[in-house]
């Protein structure tokens, strides 16, 4: 079956689609390697003129009320919703994820953020200083035009997850989509029009690192948000900062899952399963060095094993499947290096480690047992299915290991112990965190890293603070006094 996603054209600018560029850029659907579409590569002069649209219709933007702009993000998420089968099965073609996953993963947290910040935009305002008979106000206005760039994990969700923020603030933006999932970015661009926004506000370019750094050092750019690798993090951080552009880093992970003796060995089971092999364990926040405390290290290995037994690796467009292929050849190779690296350095394997033959880009669920914290496996971040679990005796001890590497992502803990939980979370050294559970991220509550994780945060009222600044208006009752 030829499956047909041809978008209408290779970018979204100015309200419109638009086609340019010379390079093609080839979509493939991961299952079978097929190329499904193909797009053009954005050149400098779209770039520009995407940059352009966003800025001209910047000042026309912020000056509506934030009733005004909400409206149109809440509008917006009511035909995300409804267009969710359509949106989810785009997005499984582009990702190779499983359509069990994208029906609720990824149109649907995209919709709840531009229905969060469509309500929060009504709300935001600044503060009145007293002092004494004169006075002060703030003012919460709206950093300019914004740069996105996305990874290729979660395209409509990221994409939304900037968008939604910065344009309640009154801000426009330009969005790169990754070069391996461009599809579902240019129809956020469409929806937002169709629910009012105007042409303009928000743009999508495509292409790959050469674009994304020319909208990053772009003179007519204040703020740029990023979610990517740390490598990548450090170059358009420090582009940025030519400019002195505000930034959001949404960075990588090699998150601790921390799972205590006294712990519900079914939950901590369940959530090392979804903190390593959900989207085929391709996400940043993922539990991928899961310390068991050795008086249940074997319960949970035993449990584990039988749980996998579950797995149904297939076509994601089928329903029943729940375990997709990678997102591309390159991945997959990534992957069998460390999976090489973890047997070379004496990690026991006790399930998966197999590339499937045939077309796309399959690899088994893989889980390593006996690793310890020196080796490759525990130390970088793989970003597939692989799950290292490592042994330990006192909490203490866990914690000093957890915390022991550069990243600062997520971490959770699985304890019965009240007083315990809490402790152990204030000692992690994350940006995000669970007690009992694992990789929830609902648009309420801040999401974002710590350490070489990132800088700032997504989601809740926290992102308003990293799309917006406050001017201070101070206001004289009296006389202006002088000393000559
Ligand atoms: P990359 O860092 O390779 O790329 C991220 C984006 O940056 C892509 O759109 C890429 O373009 C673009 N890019 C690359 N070089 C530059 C440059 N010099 N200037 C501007 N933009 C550039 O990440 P992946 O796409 O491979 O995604 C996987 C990574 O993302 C993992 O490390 C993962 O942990 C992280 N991630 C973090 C999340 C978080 O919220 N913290 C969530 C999801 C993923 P192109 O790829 O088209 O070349």
């Amino acid at each position: 079956m030829t499956i047909a996603v041809q978008p209408t054209a290779s970018h979204f600018i100015n309200g419109a689609y638009v086609e340019g560029g010379s390079e093609d850029l080839p979509v493939v659907f991961p299952a079978t390697g097929e190329v499904v579409a193909t797009l053009k590569l954005a050149d400098e002069a779209l770039v520009d003129q995407a940059i352009a649209a966003a800025k001209a219709a910047q000042p026309a933007w912020a000056a509506l009320s934030g009733v005004e702009r909400g409206r149109i993000l809440r509008r917006a998420a009511e035909i995300m919703r409804e267009r969710n089968r359509e949106l989810s099965e785009l997005e499984t073609i582009d990702t190779g994820k499983p359509l069990q996953e994208t029906l609720i993963a990824d149109a649907a947290s995209g919709a709840d953020a531009l229905e969060y910040f469509g309500g929060l935009a009504a709300t935001l305002g600044g503060e009145h200083i007293q002092l004494g008979a004169d006075f002060a106000y703030t003012r919460r206005e709206a950093l300019g035009v914004c740069v996105g760039i996305g990874a290729w994990n979660y395209p409509i969700q990221i994409a939304s997850w900037k968008a939604a923020p910065a344009l309640a603030c009154g801000n426009t933006m330009v969005f790169k989509p990754s070069e391996t999932t461009p599809l579902s970015a240019l129809k956020l661009a469409e929806i937002l029009i169709e629910a009012g926004a105007p042409a303009g506000v928000f743009n999508v370019v495509q292409g790959a690192g050469a674009v994304g750094a020319r909208l990053v050092t772009h003179p007519d750019v204040a703020k740029v948000s990023l979610t990517g690798s740390v490598p990548t993090g450090r170059k358009v951080y420090a582009a940025a900062a030519e400019g002195l552009r505000h930034v959001t880093m949404e960075l990588g992970g090699k998150s601790p899952l921390v799972i205590f003796d006294d712990a519900n060995v079914e939950n901590a089971v369940s959530a090392a399963i979804n903190g390593n092999f959900y989207s085929s364990g391709q996400i940043c926040s993922n539990g991928t060095r899961v310390f068991v405390q050795k008086g249940i290290k074997e319960a949970f290995l035993t449990r584990l094993a039988e749980r996998l037994k579950g797995v149904n690796m297939g076509d994601p467009r089928d329903e029943a499947v729940n375990f997709g292929p990678m997102v591309s050849e390159r991945q997959v190779q990534i992957v069998e290096g460390y999976i090489a690296k973890g047997l070379a350095e004496g990690a026991r394997l006790v399930a998966g480690g197999q590339r499937r033959e045939g077309a796309g880009f399959w690899m088994e669920p893989t889980v390593f047992a006996d690793v310890t914290d020196t080796m490759t496996i525990a130390e970088e971040e793989i970003f597939g299915p692989v799950m290292s679990v490592l042994d330990f005796d006192t909490e203490e001890e866990v914690i000093a290991r957890a915390n022991a590497t550069e990243f600062g992502l997520a971490a959770g803990v699985f304890t019965n112990n009240l007083a315990r939980a809490h402790r152990v979370v204030a000692q992690f050294k994350a940006g995000t965190t669970w007690i009992n559970t694992y990789n929830l991220t609902p648009v309420e509550v801040p999401f974002g890293g710590s350490k070489m994780s990132g800088v700032g945060r997504e989601n809740g009222r926290a992102a308003i603070e990293h799309y917006s600044e406050l001017k201070t208006v101070y206001v004289a009752m009296g006389d202006t006094e002088a000393p000559f």
